[in-house]
């Protein structure tokens, strides 16, 4: 039974200078029959995995999860977005349906548009609230757009609300990410994504500015601290959330779970035991259009790869990784596997292994990739003993 959805809409206004998305200009020609492409995509997948249901997966009556990403979402207009809503519901009854928007796109009908069409989390890409920041970027809006965005989501938007901001920006200070904290926070998220910078290789900003990896974890760090001093729980690498307000679709991907996914780029994984299947949609909007299925890219994942991609999602959350789960879905405990590297760890007070779970501490998550190296290689050498 797969019930979480990913919806890429593959549309941008502009580009930013930092990123590399497969994203194309909302003046594209085929900008018109996005939304229906993207549901009959939904449906030719829905068909396939009713086909196989007896062997496989079994799509879900009623969404548990639904994540509509991009791209930019909210360049679609208020019609277009209560269409795609209808197109994808139901959502099941305690279910989690997000849609992300540019904060400057928000109207006051594009709000009632997700309301009605059954969208209960609408996650704001605010990335900085100082307009220095945001032209260094390349973002189209502005400190004023934002805000007048967060005045209209607090008045109008009853659902759960997420805000995205990100450190390291060029010529960010400590007090720059401290004010942008501190405002962002006044308008009463649930849920912050506190992100380092990531500079793609071949994006614009990469020919011009290159991130001091030192100042940039610095900064991170100070806002982890402000974002949990205002009683927001770091529960994943970059994400922080009130008490029982954690993403529960993103959750699935770090647990390795199962979902569909649709729009050109997008990526869907059916888990089946103890290995999986993946597809990734072509990064090609027109291929995509003529052929969203054929066109995708597929592979066999196997129980090695999924061990792995388990250790390097599940270790990504501060729950870490659920010893019963791994258990039921991979015959072993984890830490048969990965046991020597847990110790070590455990030892330099940066892992904790209980009955329940093994999972980093809190500066332990800050080296989460010198852990990961460490676990990848008790598993290669446990597999050529
Ligand atoms: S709006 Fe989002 S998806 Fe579009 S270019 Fe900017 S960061 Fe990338």
């Amino acid at each position: 039974m797969i019930g979480s959805l990913y919806v890429h809409v593959p549309l941008c206004l502009r580009m930013c200078d930092y990123c590399d998305f497969y994203s194309l200009p909302s003046s594209h020609p085929l900008r018109a029959e996005i939304v229906p492409l993207l549901l009959s995509e939904l449906r030719l997948r829905q068909e396939s995995l009713e086909r196989r249901e007896a062997i496989e997966a079994k799509a879900s009556i009623a969404w548990d999860t639904v994540y509509v990403g991009g791209g930019t979402p909210s360049v679609l207009s208020p019609e277009e977005i209560y269409e795609l809503a209808r197109g994808i519901g139901p959502l099941a009854p305690d279910g989690e349906w997000t849609v992300e928007a540019n904060p400057e796109d928000l109207s006051p009908d594009w709000i009632d548009a997700l309301a009605s069409g059954g969208v209960n989390r609408l996650s704001l890409g605010i990335q900085s609230l100082t307009d220095r920041l945001l032209k260094a970027v390349g973002r189209r809006g502005s400190r004023e757009t934002a805000l007048r965005g967060l005045d209209l989501a607090r008045a109008r938007w009853k659902g759960r609300l997420s805000l995205d901001l990100i450190a390291g920006l060029p010529g960010q200070t400590e007090e720059d990410l401290a004010r942008d904290i501190a405002e962002a926070l006044s308008f009463g998220p649930d849920h912050v994504s506190l992100y380092a910078l990531t500079v793609e290789k071949g994006t614009p900003l990469a020919g011009r500015f290159r991130t001091d990896e030192e100042s940039s974890a610095r900064l991170w760090l100070a806002g982890r601290d402000a974002l949990e001093e205002a009683g927001l729980r770091q529960y994943e690498v970059s994400n922080f959330a009130r008490p029982g307000s954690e993403s529960r679709h993103n959750l699935v991907y770090w647990r390795m779970g199962s979902w569909l996914a649709v729009g050109p780029s997008a990526s869907g994984t059916e888990v089946s035991q103890d290995h999986a299947r993946r597809y990734r949609n072509a990064c090609d909007l027109e291929r995509w259009a003529i052929d969203p299925v054929g066109s995708a890219e597929t592979e066999d994942v196997s129980r090695l790869e999924l061990v792995e991609e388990t250790m390097m999602m599940g270790f990504r959350l501060r729950d870490g990784i659920s010893r019963n789960r791994f258990r039921a879905r991979f015959g072993t405990d984890i830490l048969n596997l990965i046991g020597p590297a847990a110790s070590r760890w455990a030892d330099r007070g940066l892992l904790v292994a209980d009955e329940g779970a093994v999972a980093l501490t809190a500066d332990g998550l800050a080296l989460l990739n010198l852990f990961l190296a460490d676990c990848m290689e008790c598993l290669w050498e446990n597999e050529h003993r």
